[in-house]
């Protein structure tokens, strides 16, 4: 049990920050839930996690501002003082090959995706007490790449770079950064893959089948056990062992 720990989660109102936010929140943990858009599934999370006794607001703020973010951690500091787990979890695709990208897909990706976790970390960093938790959410295709995500590619592969240099700026102050890797995992972001496509990824995911949510939240609980108390700067793959 992780019983008085606090836990910011980024883009928490649906997928897998929703998953993560709930996964912690069963294992002892207040959790701050953070959106963008989209309040009322954000109201429905805080509900279920205050369901499970444990406290939890959603605060709306956009990651890829700076000032936004800035906002969100004095009401953090305000109302709770301290932090003991971020995760890193809001982000977006804008698929399109390199010759059709535009400038505006490109940039829109790497503000939401690799910018905001400079945002986040950053106002974050005075609140993490000793021994606390960075989680990044990468993906496989920041390790692999794929067709039409050279964006999503980059800014995945930008916070792995990143995850391993503060893992060696933080070591000192036992506070443990690492990231996760999912594979196709079932949420809104994969909804919008054409069917036929899904059914490839499928025949090639060893495990023969997509993940849920819940199967990336299990290895974020992980990471923010004391479990994984000498684990950092590490990329944890749940991806059904799907390597391309
Ligand atoms: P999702 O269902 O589309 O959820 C994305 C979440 O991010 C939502 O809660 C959304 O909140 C939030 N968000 C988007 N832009 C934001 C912004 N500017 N500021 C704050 N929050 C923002 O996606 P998901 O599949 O759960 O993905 C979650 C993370 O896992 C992402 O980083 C994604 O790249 C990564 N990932 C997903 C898969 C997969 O197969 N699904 C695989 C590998 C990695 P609002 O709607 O309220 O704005």
């Amino acid at each position: 049990m992780l019983s008085n720990k606090t836990a910011l989660v980024t883009g928490a109102s649906r997928g897998i920050g929703k998953a993560i936010a709930i996964e912690l929140a069963k294992n002892g943990v207040n959790v701050i839930v953070n959106y963008n858009r989209d309040e009322k599934s954000a109201i429905k999370v805080v509900e279920q996690i205050k369901s499970l006794g444990r406290k939890c607001i959603a605060i709306k703020a956009d990651v890829s501002d700076f000032d936004d973010v800035a906002n969100m951690f004095s009401i953090v500091n305000e109302r709770f003082g301290k932090l003991d787990i971020l995760v890193n979890n809001a982000g977006i695709t804008m698929d399109r090959t390199l010759r059709k990208m535009s400038q505006e897909e490109w940039g829109r990706v790497i503000e939401v995706n690799l910018n905001s976790i400079y945002n986040v970390t950053k106002n974050a960093l005075p609140l993490l007490e000793k021994n606390s938790r960075v989680i990044n959410i990468s993906s496989i295709v920041g390790l692999y790449g794929n067709f039409g995500q050279t964006n999503y590619a980059a800014s995945k592969a930008g916070i792995i770079g990143f995850t391993k240099s503060l893992a060696k700026e933080l070591g000192r102050q036992g506070i443990t950064v690492n990231a996760i890797a999912p594979g196709f995992i079932e949420s809104e972001m994969t909804n919008r893959i054409p069917f036929i496509r899904k059914k490839i990824v499928e025949w090639l995911i060893p495990l023969k089948r997509t993940g849920l949510p819940e199967e990336v939240a299990y290895a974020a609980a992980f990471l923010a056990s004391d479990s994984a108390s000498y684990i950092t700067g590490q990329v944890l793959s749940v991806n059904g062992g799907l390597t391309i």
